[in-house]
């Protein structure tokens, strides 16, 4: 079904295809008064103390003009009158200054980012969530929309891995950035005047929750130059929440007005400037460079660090530092079973699961193996009923659930345990709301995507809603369209690299979260890459 076409055949047209191309006609018509209502909307006041706008509002004019880098004349020539008809970002001067606190500027000035500074820069990267979805675009696409905008930030800010040690510390603090499609007549509205004027506006309400609003009336879209492109649109407002202020360079992402459809979004120099410019350049001497995933398009010749950077690593090459891991808390003695001595020579695993330390489970059979963070095997092989003595072995499934709880399945039942006390079960599946199709699961986890829970069986799979406790509306759904295989053993969001990854027999498949593709040059054999077994990789 076409998401869009029926903002095409609605009664109420748009106000132009592109909505950063509006008509000549249309641009022709703006008048002064046009120019001081809007003034007066955006509040554009030419310096300190000045009241309402002079009667021949050219300084005013002129400010706008010098927000847009046009050329500053005063005058409402046609490049101007543009500005007044393209829309553009709610925030105004307003937004200066609200979404840093004064203690964390000075500490930036001291070049000194304490943890608590991180804290706040994860806090923009990992506590987002959509509450209300926009009528436009199918709710999926809008995840997978923001889990790339998301990534296109966290591509450019260094000390990204230091939240992620962190996140796991901060698990009951979720849900701090609401991202709202408002229109009338919803649990969540805006004073937007409809289709035009302003598609956005980011509202720091207090520490802790920043809300960030879209304006639903526009026809916001995605892979296309119609409507407006909703990718440009997240990637400025989350520019935002991360304390980027407006930019008046043209065609940079934090530009005030809507720029179009880009086929590569990318952060322009200015914007990455800005970037640094809070939370600091990335060392060039922490990474190798040798690794680094070059962002795809607009190489920054600006800012001579960026290049440096490295956003993700496959597990076989991770520069995570890792040296805080200290004992492994697993005290049971590793079993003499001479069948499951050596994990490199275990060729199909029941179950992979990421605890909320960062350390990764493996399960086969009756036995389970740690990894550390930094992929080193820990422990193992530990039998499983040691450790979760009231489980039946082998298991189908194993995940942690959003409130750090881990959650095993065999067959149609399931337990449920806090570290390793039994808190619930064994129940049927029904009890937490999953159908009785569901039984035998082969994978259940948390996508990073946008943090909801999923489970996999044979070629379907379904989204579960984890306060509810109810599988989404319009599940299950084929999973044919990300060209993986069928009845996979297991699926993880790995929180090394925020990778996910798939596994079926010996072998793994790795996806782009921001792109949800299948990442090429996969699969590979598990076993040299997550357990370091000294073999020759393939
Ligand atoms: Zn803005």
């Amino acid at each position: 079904m076409c998401c869009c076409c029926s903002e095409y055949t609605s009664a109420a047209p748009l106000p132009f295809p592109d909505s950063s191309k509006p008509p000549v006609a249309v641009i022709d018509a703006v008048t002064l008064e046009d120019a001081e209502e809007w003034i007066k909307k955006y509040k554009v006041t030419s310096g300190e103390g000045s009241s309402a706008p002079t009667p021949g509002l050219e300084k005013e004019i002129a400010l706008v003009q010098h927000m847009a880098g046009i050329n500053v004349t005063g005058q409402l020539d046609f490049e101007t009158k543009k500005l007044f008809v393209i829309p553009r970002c709610g925030n105004t001067g307003e937004e200066k200054e609200l979404s840093f606190s004064g203690e964390a500027r000075k500490r930036r000035r001291k070049r000194d980012f304490t943890d608590e500074y991180i804290a706040w820069a994860c806090k923009m990267l990992n506590d987002i969530i959509i509450k209300q979805y926009s009528n436009s675009l199918p709710e999926d696409a809008q995840a997978r929309l923001i889990a790339r905008t998301i990534s296109v930030w966290r591509k450019r800010i260094p000390g990204v891995e230091r939240c992620r040690k962190r996140r796991s510390i901060n698990v009951e603090q979720r849900r701090e950035i609401e991202i709202i499609f408002a229109r009338p007549n919803s649990s969540y509205q805006y004073p937007f005047e409809g289709k035009g004027g302003t598609f956005g506006e980011v509202i720091f309400s207090n520490d802790s929750k920043i809300e960030v609003y879209f304006d639903d009336s526009e026809p916001f879209t995605t892979n296309t130059s119609s409507g407006m492109n909703l990718d440009w649109v997240a990637l400025h407002e989350l520019g935002h929440t991360l304390g980027l202020k407006h930019s008046n360079v043209r065609y940079s992402v934090m530009y005030p007005w809507y720029q179009g459809y880009f086929s590569n979004l990318e952060l322009s120099p200015s914007d990455i400037e800005q970037l640094q410019a809070l939370f600091g350049r990335p060392s060039t001497t922490s990474r190798p460079s040798a690794k680094t995933e070059a962002p795809a398009t607009t190489e920054v010749t600006t800012s001579k660090a960026s290049a440096v950077f490295i956003t993700d690593t496959t597990p076989a090459v991770t520069t995570v530092a890792e040296k805080e891991v200290t004992t492994l808390k697993v005290t049971e003695k590793p079993s003499s079973s001479p069948l499951v001595g050596d994990i490199c020579n275990v060729h199909k695993f029941d179950s992979f699961m990421m605890s909320t330390d960062g350390r990764t489970y493996v399960f086969s059979g009756d036995y389970f193996w740690v990894l550390s963070a930094s992929l080193n095997v820990e422990g193992g092989p530990i039998k499983i009923t040691n450790k979760w003595k009231e489980l039946e072995t082998p298991i189908d499934s194993a995940y942690t659930n959003p409130d750090g709880r881990i959650v095993f399945f065999k067959g149609s039942i399931y337990w449920r345990y806090y570290g390793s006390i039994l808190e619930e079960g064994p129940g049927d599946i029904s009890q937490i709301g999953l159908p009785s199709s569901l039984r035998d699961l082969d994978a259940a986890f948390i996508w990073g995507g946008n943090k909801k829970t999923y489970f996999f069986k044979g070629n379907i799979y379904w989204r579960y809603n984890e306060f509810n406790k109810a599988v989404d509306k319009n599940y299950p759904k084929s999973i044919i369209a990300w060209g993986l295989p069928h009845n996979m053993d297991s699926v993880i969001t790995w929180n090394g690299n925020e990778r996910t990854y798939f596994f079926k027999d010996d072998k793994y498949w790795r996806l782009d979260d921001g792109w949800l593709e299948l990442e090429r040059g996969y699969p590979r054999r598990i076993t040299p890459v997550w357990m370091k077994c000294g073999t020759r990789l393939p």
